[in-house]
């Protein structure tokens, strides 16, 4: 779905990215690295934020930064900061992006409504953001980048800041709706207990890719136990590409 081709960038003359030929389908992808490996500038290049400083990147086959306008619609996007308008209620901030879309308001609150009970925010249409706490705000992200039925999710660090049980409700949602509805989801996260077995996962490190595959292949290949160990096993070993 999503394919990058030698795709780099440069801050300066400081590589951020480097040289990285990566493939997302539909499912839940995790990409893995800690602060600074990159993560947030891969994002804002597959958003068209930042144009790649050499490479490209291709969803369904077309190049993106020939098509902008009609791809940018299949994607929905939750960055690391909140973009939600917090003296507007949540149903204004979902009707604002629907109409965004070209959606009615009927039928924003039509789509919305699974994607708000599913996530903990039913009853909440009428409340303004401000006030909702972090962790429904994050949740109203997502029901937002997901009301206009995007084919690619990217969610940069949606995890951070909240607590262990609403980050598990979270994360297993999303999961589920990738499992169940073809999505193709890009989580990024520096936080290993956010892996599961059957996750594709992509790992930089200082903008370098050092493992690419399905969590349980690369385990077995690397002939560890655990996610815990194959990280420090991936990245001890340096450069490994393991596609
Ligand atoms: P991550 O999201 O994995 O934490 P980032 O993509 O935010 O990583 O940052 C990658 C690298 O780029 C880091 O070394 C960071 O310091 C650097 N960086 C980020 N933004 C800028 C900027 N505006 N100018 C220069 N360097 C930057």
């Amino acid at each position: 779905m999503i394919n990058t081709s030698g795709l780099s960038f440069y801050y300066g003359k400081t590589c951020v990215l480097a040289n990285l030929d990566l493939a997302f389908h539909a499912g839940f992808n995790v990409l893995l690295g800690p602060n600074g490996a990159g993560k947030s500038t891969f994002i804002a290049l597959l958003t068209h934020l930042k144009k790649p400083s050499s490479g490209y990147i291709e969803y369904d086959g077309l190049r993106i930064d020939q098509a902008q306008a009609n791809i940018m619609a299949r994607f929905g996007v939750v960055f690391q900061e909140p973009t939600l308008d917090m003296d507007l209620t949540v149903e204004q901030n979902l009707c604002y992006h629907g109409a965004l879309h070209g959606l009615s308001k009927r039928e924003v609150l039509r789509r919305s409504e699974p994607l708000l009970e599913g996530l903990g925010l039913t009853g909440r249409l009428k409340d303004k953001i401000r006030q909702l706490n972090g962790g429904h705000r994050k949740r109203l992200e997502i029901v937002r980048a997901l009301v206009h039925k995007p084919s690619i999710l990217l969610l940069d660090e949606a995890s951070v800041g909240l607590d262990n049980q609403s980050r598990a409700q979270i994360i297993n949602y999303i999961r589920e709706l990738a499992i169940t509805s073809s999505l193709c989801v890009i989580w990024t996260t520096h936080l290993l207990d956010e892996i599961k077995l059957d996750d594709h996962l992509v790992v930089l490190t200082k903008g370098v890719l050092v493992a690419s595959g399905t969590v349980s292949d690369l385990i077995s290949k690397t002939q560890v136990s655990n996610v815990s160990d194959l990280y420090i096993s991936l990245t001890s070993q340096g450069a490994l590409n393991a596609i």
